[in-house]
Protein backbone atom coordinates (compact mmCIF):
# COMPACT_ATOMS: atom_id res chain seq x y z
CA UNK A 1 0.00 0.00 0.00
CA UNK A 2 3.02 2.57 1.05
CA UNK A 3 6.30 2.31 0.79
CA UNK A 4 9.88 4.65 1.27
CA UNK A 5 11.95 5.58 -1.09
CA UNK A 6 14.90 7.92 -0.73
CA UNK A 7 15.48 9.94 -3.67
CA UNK A 8 19.32 10.86 -4.91
CA UNK A 9 19.61 13.83 -2.88
CA UNK A 10 19.20 11.58 -0.10
CA UNK A 11 15.12 12.94 0.97
CA UNK A 12 13.17 10.22 1.98
CA UNK A 13 9.56 10.11 0.51
CA UNK A 14 6.31 7.86 1.63
CA UNK A 15 4.95 6.42 -1.93
CA UNK A 16 1.40 5.41 -1.57
CA UNK A 17 -0.93 3.48 -4.09
CA UNK A 18 -3.75 5.51 -5.27
CA UNK A 19 -7.08 4.91 -3.92
CA UNK A 20 -9.99 3.68 -6.15
CA UNK A 21 -11.34 6.83 -6.15
CA UNK A 22 -8.32 8.58 -6.77
CA UNK A 23 -7.69 6.32 -9.64
CA UNK A 24 -10.61 6.31 -11.64
CA UNK A 25 -10.37 9.94 -11.73
CA UNK A 26 -7.05 10.42 -13.23
CA UNK A 27 -7.31 6.64 -15.26
CA UNK A 28 -7.33 6.96 -19.14
CA UNK A 29 -11.05 7.18 -20.20
CA UNK A 30 -12.68 6.55 -23.53
CA UNK A 31 -16.20 6.92 -21.82
CA UNK A 32 -17.42 9.35 -19.50
CA UNK A 33 -16.61 7.73 -15.96
CA UNK A 34 -18.86 7.70 -12.85
CA UNK A 35 -17.94 9.44 -10.12
CA UNK A 36 -16.65 7.99 -6.20
CA UNK A 37 -19.96 9.84 -4.48
CA UNK A 38 -22.04 7.82 -6.80
CA UNK A 39 -19.53 4.45 -7.16
CA UNK A 40 -20.29 4.66 -3.62
CA UNK A 41 -24.03 4.90 -3.65
CA UNK A 42 -24.47 2.50 -6.67
CA UNK A 43 -22.81 -0.30 -4.57
CA UNK A 44 -25.15 0.21 -1.27
CA UNK A 45 -28.25 0.70 -3.07
CA UNK A 46 -27.44 -1.91 -5.73
CA UNK A 47 -26.73 -4.41 -2.17
CA UNK A 48 -23.58 -5.91 -3.74
CA UNK A 49 -21.92 -8.47 -1.20
CA UNK A 50 -19.09 -10.73 -1.36
CA UNK A 51 -20.11 -13.73 -3.57
CA UNK A 52 -22.55 -12.10 -5.86
CA UNK A 53 -22.97 -12.53 -9.53
CA UNK A 54 -23.32 -9.35 -11.36
CA UNK A 55 -23.91 -8.10 -14.73
CA UNK A 56 -22.98 -4.35 -15.56
CA UNK A 57 -23.61 -2.63 -19.19
CA UNK A 58 -21.75 -0.49 -20.39
CA UNK A 59 -18.36 -1.22 -19.50
CA UNK A 60 -17.33 2.17 -20.53
CA UNK A 61 -13.87 3.16 -19.36
CA UNK A 62 -14.57 0.76 -15.90
CA UNK A 63 -14.79 2.64 -13.16
CA UNK A 64 -18.18 0.82 -11.81
CA UNK A 65 -16.76 -2.70 -13.27
CA UNK A 66 -13.29 -2.08 -10.87
CA UNK A 67 -15.60 -1.36 -7.68
CA UNK A 68 -18.10 -4.02 -8.20
CA UNK A 69 -14.83 -6.50 -8.49
CA UNK A 70 -14.16 -5.03 -5.44
CA UNK A 71 -17.03 -5.34 -3.46
CA UNK A 72 -18.01 -8.85 -4.45
CA UNK A 73 -14.16 -10.15 -3.87
CA UNK A 74 -12.82 -13.52 -4.86
CA UNK A 75 -16.06 -15.96 -4.88
CA UNK A 76 -18.20 -13.25 -7.06
CA UNK A 77 -18.35 -13.06 -10.68
CA UNK A 78 -18.90 -9.86 -12.98
CA UNK A 79 -20.21 -10.12 -16.61
CA UNK A 80 -19.90 -6.49 -18.71
CA UNK A 81 -21.20 -6.05 -21.56
CA UNK A 82 -19.74 -3.26 -23.87
CA UNK A 83 -20.63 -2.37 -27.04
CA UNK A 84 -17.75 0.00 -28.47
CA UNK A 85 -14.12 -2.17 -28.67
CA UNK A 86 -12.41 0.17 -28.24
CA UNK A 87 -13.50 1.59 -24.73
CA UNK A 88 -13.81 -2.48 -23.95
CA UNK A 89 -9.78 -2.54 -24.53
CA UNK A 90 -9.50 0.66 -22.68
CA UNK A 91 -11.07 -0.59 -19.49
CA UNK A 92 -9.23 -3.87 -19.87
CA UNK A 93 -6.35 -1.91 -19.62
CA UNK A 94 -7.59 0.01 -16.94
CA UNK A 95 -8.59 -2.91 -14.58
CA UNK A 96 -5.52 -4.81 -15.19
CA UNK A 97 -3.53 -1.63 -14.09
CA UNK A 98 -5.71 -0.86 -10.81
CA UNK A 99 -6.57 -4.73 -9.83
CA UNK A 100 -4.17 -7.07 -11.61
CA UNK A 101 -4.98 -10.38 -13.28
CA UNK A 102 -9.39 -10.47 -12.32
CA UNK A 103 -10.08 -13.79 -13.07
CA UNK A 104 -13.94 -13.62 -12.02
CA UNK A 105 -14.37 -10.77 -14.75
CA UNK A 106 -15.83 -11.52 -18.16
CA UNK A 107 -16.08 -8.56 -20.37
CA UNK A 108 -17.98 -9.30 -23.59
CA UNK A 109 -18.80 -7.43 -26.91
CA UNK A 110 -22.29 -7.28 -26.46
CA UNK A 111 -25.26 -5.13 -26.92
CA UNK A 112 -27.48 -5.89 -24.03
CA UNK A 113 -30.96 -4.16 -25.33
CA UNK A 114 -30.91 -7.56 -27.37
CA UNK A 115 -30.62 -9.90 -24.40
CA UNK A 116 -28.83 -11.12 -20.83
CA UNK A 117 -26.68 -14.26 -22.17
CA UNK A 118 -25.40 -15.26 -18.48
CA UNK A 119 -27.37 -15.66 -15.44
CA UNK A 120 -29.22 -16.10 -13.27
CA UNK A 121 -27.90 -13.51 -11.64
CA UNK A 122 -28.36 -11.51 -8.09
CA UNK A 123 -27.58 -7.85 -9.03
CA UNK A 124 -27.83 -5.45 -12.72
CA UNK A 125 -26.37 -2.37 -12.84
CA UNK A 126 -27.13 -0.37 -16.16
CA UNK A 127 -25.11 2.74 -17.23
CA UNK A 128 -26.11 3.48 -20.50
CA UNK A 129 -28.59 5.67 -22.38
CA UNK A 130 -31.94 3.59 -22.84
CA UNK A 131 -32.05 1.24 -19.79
CA UNK A 132 -36.26 0.71 -19.92
CA UNK A 133 -34.94 -1.39 -23.52
CA UNK A 134 -33.65 -3.99 -20.44
CA UNK A 135 -36.75 -4.25 -18.04
CA UNK A 136 -37.82 -7.59 -19.74
CA UNK A 137 -34.22 -8.95 -20.37
CA UNK A 138 -33.41 -7.97 -16.28
CA UNK A 139 -36.25 -9.99 -15.11
CA UNK A 140 -35.67 -12.86 -17.09
CA UNK A 141 -32.34 -12.75 -15.83
CA UNK A 142 -32.61 -12.06 -12.07
CA UNK A 143 -33.49 -14.38 -9.71
CA UNK A 144 -36.44 -13.44 -7.32
CA UNK A 145 -35.22 -10.41 -5.19
CA UNK A 146 -32.78 -9.58 -7.63
CA UNK A 147 -31.69 -6.27 -7.33
CA UNK A 148 -32.15 -3.73 -10.30
CA UNK A 149 -29.93 -0.56 -10.33
CA UNK A 150 -29.82 1.97 -13.24
CA UNK A 151 -28.33 5.60 -13.91
CA UNK A 152 -29.00 7.89 -16.04
CA UNK A 153 -28.41 11.58 -16.66
CA UNK A 154 -31.97 12.98 -17.43
CA UNK A 155 -35.30 13.52 -15.56
CA UNK A 156 -36.81 12.09 -18.97
CA UNK A 157 -34.43 9.37 -19.06
CA UNK A 158 -35.17 8.39 -15.32
CA UNK A 159 -38.77 8.63 -15.72
CA UNK A 160 -39.15 6.39 -18.70
CA UNK A 161 -37.06 3.76 -16.42
CA UNK A 162 -39.53 4.28 -13.82
CA UNK A 163 -42.81 3.73 -15.47
CA UNK A 164 -41.63 0.75 -17.45
CA UNK A 165 -40.22 -1.08 -14.24
CA UNK A 166 -43.89 -0.29 -12.74
CA UNK A 167 -45.29 -1.29 -16.19
CA UNK A 168 -43.83 -4.74 -16.14
CA UNK A 169 -45.38 -6.03 -12.98
CA UNK A 170 -42.01 -7.77 -12.40
CA UNK A 171 -40.14 -5.50 -10.00
CA UNK A 172 -41.52 -3.48 -6.93
CA UNK A 173 -39.67 -1.44 -4.27
CA UNK A 174 -38.95 0.99 -7.06
CA UNK A 175 -36.28 3.96 -5.70
CA UNK A 176 -35.03 6.55 -7.55
CA UNK A 177 -32.26 9.13 -5.93
CA UNK A 178 -29.34 11.05 -6.75
CA UNK A 179 -26.38 11.75 -4.39
CA UNK A 180 -24.77 15.27 -3.62
CA UNK A 181 -21.81 15.50 -1.57
CA UNK A 182 -20.65 18.76 -0.33
CA UNK A 183 -16.97 18.36 0.37
CA UNK A 184 -15.79 21.13 3.67
CA UNK A 185 -12.93 23.23 4.38
CA UNK A 186 -11.54 22.74 8.07
CA UNK A 187 -7.96 24.71 8.40
CA UNK A 188 -7.66 27.10 11.21
CA UNK A 189 -10.55 29.43 11.32
CA UNK A 190 -12.12 29.27 7.74
CA UNK A 191 -14.13 25.96 8.60
CA UNK A 192 -16.82 26.10 5.94
CA UNK A 193 -18.31 24.41 2.95
CA UNK A 194 -15.80 24.20 -0.18
CA UNK A 195 -16.21 26.51 -2.63
CA UNK A 196 -17.04 23.92 -5.49
CA UNK A 197 -18.82 20.82 -5.38
CA UNK A 198 -19.63 18.13 -8.22
CA UNK A 199 -23.21 18.98 -8.63
CA UNK A 200 -25.41 17.34 -10.94
CA UNK A 201 -24.56 13.47 -12.64
CA UNK A 202 -27.48 11.02 -12.66
CA UNK A 203 -30.20 9.51 -10.80
CA UNK A 204 -30.24 6.19 -9.80
CA UNK A 205 -32.58 3.86 -9.69
CA UNK A 206 -32.93 0.97 -7.73
CA UNK A 207 -35.42 -1.90 -7.34
CA UNK A 208 -36.29 -5.51 -6.21
CA UNK A 209 -37.22 -8.34 -8.83
CA UNK A 210 -40.25 -10.17 -8.02
CA UNK A 211 -41.92 -13.64 -8.68
CA UNK A 212 -44.78 -11.89 -10.34
CA UNK A 213 -46.06 -12.61 -14.03
CA UNK A 214 -43.64 -14.95 -15.41
N1 LIG B 1 -20.06 2.95 -16.02
C1 LIG B 1 -18.93 3.22 -16.88
C2 LIG B 1 -19.25 4.27 -17.92
C3 LIG B 1 -20.27 3.81 -18.93
S1 LIG B 1 -20.52 4.98 -20.23
C4 LIG B 1 -17.75 3.63 -16.03
O1 LIG B 1 -17.91 3.78 -14.81
O2 LIG B 1 -16.63 3.79 -16.53
C5 LIG B 1 -21.76 4.14 -21.15
C6 LIG B 1 -21.23 3.00 -21.99
O3 LIG B 1 -22.32 2.19 -22.41
C7 LIG B 1 -20.54 3.46 -23.27
O4 LIG B 1 -19.22 2.95 -23.29
C8 LIG B 1 -21.38 2.85 -24.40
O5 LIG B 1 -20.61 2.43 -25.51
C9 LIG B 1 -22.04 1.67 -23.70
N2 LIG B 1 -23.33 1.22 -24.24
C10 LIG B 1 -24.33 2.00 -24.71
N3 LIG B 1 -25.38 1.22 -25.09
C11 LIG B 1 -25.03 -0.07 -24.83
C12 LIG B 1 -25.70 -1.32 -25.01
N4 LIG B 1 -26.91 -1.39 -25.55
N5 LIG B 1 -25.05 -2.47 -24.64
C13 LIG B 1 -23.80 -2.40 -24.10
N6 LIG B 1 -23.12 -1.23 -23.91
C14 LIG B 1 -23.73 -0.09 -24.28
Amino acid sequence: EGETVETSRGERVLVLRPTLAEFVLEMPRGAQVIYPKDLAVLLLWGDVYPGATVVEAGTGSGALTMTLLRAVGPAGRVFSYELREEFARQAQRNIARFLGEAGNLTLRAHDIYVGIPDGPVDRLFLDLPEPWLVVDHAADALRPGGVWVSYVPTVPQAQQTVETLQRSGRFAMIETIEALIRPWNIDGRSVRPAHRMVAHTGFITAARRIAGRA
